[in-house]
């Protein structure tokens, strides 16, 4: 979907159950859809989430997150929060399997055969002692890149 389309219906939402000081922006995120942010009163869409999916999918999430705004923080994900959900129509699941998301942006390239043997979101591993299986402790070495 479009980014100007997406925030757009947010906005919709945002005004159908009356939380007309809330704003809609998108973030960068690349592991979650969108996000209720309680202190800015502000709800964000991952600008890849919204690229990605179809209308179904990014109301979906628009609609999970406004039931956290109106659930308050402290409802999180427990009974309050999904009696809202089931009233306004969010998907009562609460992490989304379903959603397109951007593979990791990481690689981890063996020196040697040059295979990418895994992706990941962050550069978080430490390298020591992982190596590529198939060429083994002296040569496969592992390198991260940016894919
Ligand atoms: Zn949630
Ligand atoms: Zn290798």
């Amino acid at each position: 979907m479009d980014a100007e389309q997406a925030l757009q219906r947010a906005n919709e939402l945002l005004r159908q159950h009356q939380l007309p000081d809330w704003t809609v922006r998108l973030d960068h995120a690349r592991q979650r859809c969108g996000a209720c942010h309680f202190g800015p009163r502000e709800i964000t869409l991952s600008r890849y989430f919204v690229q990605l999916n179809d209308p179904a999918e990014i109301d979906a999430t628009i609609l999970h997150e406004i039931a956290h705004a109106l659930a308050g923080l402290r409802a999180g994900h427990g009974p309050r929060w999904l009696q809202i959900a089931e009233r306004i129509g969010a998907p009562l699941h609460t992490t989304n399997h379903s959603a397109a998301m951007p593979a990791p942006p990481w690689g981890l390239r063996c020196i040697t055969c040059e295979a990418i043997v895994a992706r990941r979101h962050r550069r978080s591993l430490n390298l020591d002692h992982v190596r590529c299986k198939h060429c083994g402790t002296e040569q496969g070495v592992l390198r991260w890149e940016r894919l």
